[in-house]
């Protein structure tokens, strides 16, 4: 046997380009695209014809819950990294608030022991920002191999475990406050010598306080109640005033999981000024607004929140452009009972990982984005900005052999019985997709058929460049 994997008679789909060719494996790697037969067997043979092969997505923001402390009741790797495997997803970029929470080089390879024989994607890891707690431990950090840092602009964390507090208020015990603004400013600083990515959770934690008060005190509740209590400029607020942080310190800033259309202007209008400033959005906020919320309540409670359909009109807008550069899941699961409290007890985030390309596939039907487009922003753009290109996300001679492939003509309802996470409980359960994935090929082997595993974890950590 010469080739281990033989992908043949698909049609490949690049940003770019779209074309019919022959994929030959060899070692992980893509070998050769070819319309010509070469020479030599290959171990394995798929037969792709009718379908479309795309790189391997890439999921760059998801919560696992693991680590050796992890909340294991809501989620773990094994199965978050299963869950996406079966979702097309060949590498996931997870973020460090684990627990241990990854504040440190000693963390970092804690996090990717811990995780590594659970892995079936390959991933990378995100360090943690907490102020001059760790200032001191970016550059370590950045040597151990994160993709890029995180920075939870607002919120508060445990003195002891450095776990982040969630609806902290002032006086509570052995917290560390929210670092301010000259704390921050030194964030933003230590962060550019890294030269990696710092990204931001942008909701102005001092706004939302004031209006949760005042909603509260009203009485009001239901999701347009707590809506009102997050409108968009608790988002814009944060942009801007980081924006203009990077513009200072030459920081390559990235907006996580932007929800507010006017954000997407404040991004566009930094990129005209020649910033380095990028954003991402996630499915929820391009496949639902306020009005699914009568329906499905808590399940699409999010921080920042699912907005109105014009916020979502500007998100796809902002996608189609560029000004968006990338689409990630979010994924994070809660357990049954936490997600059955009432609307503002109810913990925010939702299993996602599993349902995200089937979505945006989805939405391909719809005319809301082209497979191209796809491509780039959950393969390309996710690979460039985090420093994986073109080992990641690119159909390349020598590329790592990540694909995932599409049968565009099938359609089916989404029941979350059948989700990989630990937690079966989705928004989308019910849902009528078009387009699915019938395949996952990681490095080569393939991990997931017609939406089952049918490979043990192979996954391995990666650093960037
Ligand atoms: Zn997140």
């Amino acid at each position: 046997m010469y080739y281990d994997h033989l992908i043949k008679n698909g049609t490949l789909i690049t940003p770019n380009d779209t074309f019919n060719a022959d994929i030959y494996i060899k070692n992980g790697k893509i070998a050769a695209i070819t319309n010509e037969r070469l020479e030599g067997d290959a171990k394995e043979v798929t037969d792709a014809s009718d379908k479309l092969v795309l790189p391997g997505f890439i999921d760059s923001h998801v919560h696992s819950r693991d680590g050796y402390n992890g909340a294991h009741y809501k989620e773990d790797f094994f199965h978050s990294s299963m869950a996406g495997a079966a979702g097309g997803i060949t590498t996931i970029l997870e973020m460090p608030n684990s627990n241990p929470a990854v504040y440190s080089a000693d963390t970092l390879n804690m996090l990717v022991e811990c995780i590594t024989p659970k892995a079936h994607t390959d991933f990378g890891i995100w360090g943690l920002c907490l102020g001059d707690l760790n200032i001191d431990q970016l550059i370590p950090l950045k040597e151990a191999g994160v993709v890029g840092f995180k920075f939870f602009w607002g919120y508060a964390v445990d003195s002891d475990s450095y776990q982040l507090i969630y609806n902290y208020t002032e006086g509570m015990e052995n917290v560390i406050p929210p670092p301010d603004q000259g704390e921050v400013y030194r964030i933003f600083r230590q962060v550019a010598k890294t030269g990696r990515i710092l990204a931001i959770h942008a909701e102005n934690f001092e706004i939302i306080k004031a209006l949760t008060h005042e909603v509260k005190k009203s009485g009001d509740s239901g999701y347009r109640a707590m809506l009102r209590s997050r409108p968009p400029v608790t988002e814009t607020t944060i942009i801007e005033t980081a924006i203009l942080i990077a513009k200072e310190l030459g920081t390559r800033l990235h907006i996580l999981h932007l929800a507010a259309g006017d954000g997407v202007d404040l991004i566009k209008a930094a990129q005209n000024a020649g910033l380095p400033v990028t954003g991402e959005t996630c499915p929820h906020y391009l496949a639902f607004t306020d009005k699914d919320a009568d329906r499905l309540g808590s399940l699409i409670k999010g921080y920042p929140p699912v907005r109105t359909q014009a916020d979502q009109n500007r998100l796809w807008a902002g996608l189609n452009d560029g000004t968006l550069s990338s689409v990630c899941s979010d994924h994070a699961p809660h357990s049954y009972e936490e997600k059955q409290k009432c609307l503002w007890e109810a913990p925010a985030g939702t299993a996602s990982i599993e349902t995200m390309a089937p979505v945006l596939i989805d939405a391909v039907s719809k005319g809301k984005l082209t497979y191209n487009k796809l491509s780039e922003v959950m393969s390309a753009n996710p690979a460039k900005l985090f420093g994986l290109y073109p080992r990641k996300g690119s159909l390349n001679i020598g590329s790592d052999a990540d694909m995932v492939i599409i049968d565009p003509s099938a359609k089916y309802t989404f029941d979350q019985a059948n989700m990989h996470s630990r937690i079966k409980l989705s928004p989308y359960h019910g849902m009528t997709f078009s387009g699915r994935i019938v395949q996952t090929v990681l490095r080569g082997m393939t991990v997931a058929k017609d939406g089952r595993l049918v490979s043990g974890p192979a996954g391995r950590f990666i650093r960037p460049d």
